[in-house]
């Protein structure tokens, strides 16, 4: 099964948890809050001195440069950095020619700007953590959840909840003692060490076994930018204004007004190594190459048209693509040019276009088909590969193989997800997901009702005479309904379908779930 590869960080500041905003460019002496207070702006390390009965900025030293990256194992999927000696201007919104220095300083600083001039509404949240928690670990993962709430809380109508814990059981019982719905919390983003949980609700949970600092260059080793990329899911459904989840493309027509994945999960990695940077006093710049190896090794890693990674059709982050690293950059360049409001904004305005499109027009003064165009014409830039594969139904193909005709695609979908959280059959699904549970084994949670039998079943992406587990009909009308799916094959993708009827044994009228994404 694929696994995320998704990453996080660390870092030891004494600092308030906005001074790095508050003082993202000290001028040299102009005033300070207290003495000893650092900040570091475009590699120069300010320091809080007194002089005098005053206390002020100091003139500054230049900051070591962050190591490279190793390149024992450069990534296939991305191109290297500029050089160094390059000339940085500013970037122009929708320009398309630019560095990469340009295109992430932009949106980082438009990013910046926007957190600054929030207000802070955090008195919805509770952060709960044991105390023999792993130390660093904690630290850090407080810091970016405060900075989360802090400017993500205004959008919470209910209580949000993060909860840190060395054991998972104890874990699991804060989680539900806070309005939570978990068994386990033992999800795994390729982090040593932590584990962690998710449900459809406002909380998220991390179960931390080893100790690891956040590390500005490797900025998804340790988790706290995790934290932050789950969180972001979180607001992604406040935003939305409503508990079905977040309606996602799952085929080529039936769902064209949902999300696309690429702009769920790369504005989730977006926000959470911009938060996590700024709440740990780092920069995202230096972090970045790094953050674009989280990528699985594939030949077809980042080769898509953005407009490929708008699927997701399966458990695993590969099904059919690996919609991370083209959606963060997406996000990046979005950012830089309209601003991360405008972001923001494409999430509220959905609530009353019902349409992914649609928002996106109003929020951001282009269509979407416009910004692929823009986003193609300045990938290279942005440090992705040219496209040399394209998704042909549920298979990805080298554009070199393409079959001369495009046979007719059968998604098999039925999941009324053009139309979400309206549904048209007395059986209501409200959430539901798939998540590895280890090994060749993955676990099936629906909320829904209305339904007196089920059937589920996962089979090949391509060939679906191909199964590989299937449960017969199961006479059960509980909510929510745990399915556990055993027998999968290593290294494959799957395809899952789930089949709610409203009488027993199968019979009465059906509602068909394709299979819905693994989290994350
Ligand atoms: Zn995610």
């Amino acid at each position: 099964m694929q696994k995320r590869f998704l990453v996080l960080l660390t870092v030891t500041l004494t600092l308030g948890l906005l001074q790095p905003i508050a003082t993202a460019a000290p001028k040299p002496g102009t005033a300070c809050k207290k003495a000893g207070l650092t900040s570091t702006s475009a590699g120069i390390k300010y320091t809080c001195v007194k002089s005098g009965k005053k206390l002020v900025w100091d003139k500054g030293v230049a900051v070591k440069k962050p190591a490279p990256v190793p390149s024992a194992n450069p990534s296939p999927s991305i191109t290297p950095t500029p050089s160094p000696a390059q000339k940085e201007e500013s970037f122009t919104p929708w320009a398309t020619s630019f560095t990469q220095k340009q295109v992430s300083d932009e949106a980082q600083k438009k990013f910046r700007e926007w957190a600054l001039a929030q207000p802070d509404k955090s008195g919805l949240h509770k952060f709960i953590s044991q105390p023999d928690t792993p130390g660093k670990r904690t630290r850090n993962f407080k810091k970016v959840d405060e900075l989360d709430v802090k400017l993500f809380g205004q959008f919470f109508t209910k209580q949000s909840t993060t909860v840190l814990g060395s054991n998972e059981k104890w874990v699991v019982d804060q989680l539900n003692a806070n309005d939570g719905k978990y068994k386990q919390c033992d999800s795994n983003s390729g982090n040593q060490g932590l584990n962690y949980c998710l449900d459809q609700g406002a909380s998220q949970g991390y179960v931390i076994t080893s100790d690891q600092d956040y590390q500005a260059s490797n900025p998804g080793g340790d988790g706290s930018a995790l934290l932050s990329h789950e969180y972001f899911h979180i607001v992604q459904r406040a935003l939305l204004g409503s508990n079905i989840g977040i309606p996602t493309r799952s085929d080529a027509n039936g769902s064209k007004d949902s999300f696309p994945v690429w702009f769920v999960e790369g504005t989730a990695n977006f926000v959470g190594f911009s938060v996590a940077a700024l709440a740990l006093d780092a920069t995202y710049w230096e972090g970045r190459p790094t953050m674009f190896q989280y990528a699985p090794r594939t030949p077809d890693t980042n080769r898509n048209t953005l407009e490929d990674y708008e699927i997701r059709n399966g458990p695993g982050n590969n099904s059919p693509t690996y919609p991370y690293i083209a959606g963060q950059l997406a996000s990046e360049y979005l950012v830089a040019s309209v601003g991360f409001q405008k972001m923001l904004d494409i999430w509220l305005d959905f609530k009353n276009t019902k349409s992914f499109e649609k928002s996106f027009e109003n929020a951001v003064g282009i269509s979407k088909d416009a910004f692929y165009l823009k986003f193609e014409a300045a990938r290279g830039n942005l440090g992705l590969p040219p496209v040399t594969w394209k998704l042909v139904c549920l298979t990805n193909t080298l554009i070199s193989e393409l079959p001369k005709t495009t046979p007719p695609c059968n998604y098999n979908n039925n999941n009324n997800a053009s139309n979400p959280g309206e549904p048209t059959s007395p059986i209501r699904v409200i959430t539901g997901d798939i998540v590895a549970t280890g090994s060749l084994q993955a676990r099936a949670t629906w909320n829904v009702t209305g339904h007196e039998s089920y059937r589920l079943y996962v089979t090949d992406v391509v060939d679906f005479q191909k199964v590989y587990f299937e449960t017969g009909y199961v006479n059960d009308s509980r909510n929510p309904l745990v399915i556990d799916i055993k027998g999968l094959v290593c290294k494959k993708e799957f395809r899952t379908m789930t089949e709610f009827f409203t009488e027993k044994n199968g019979k009465g009228e059906i509602l068909v779930m394709p299979s819905f994404q693994l989290r994350d």
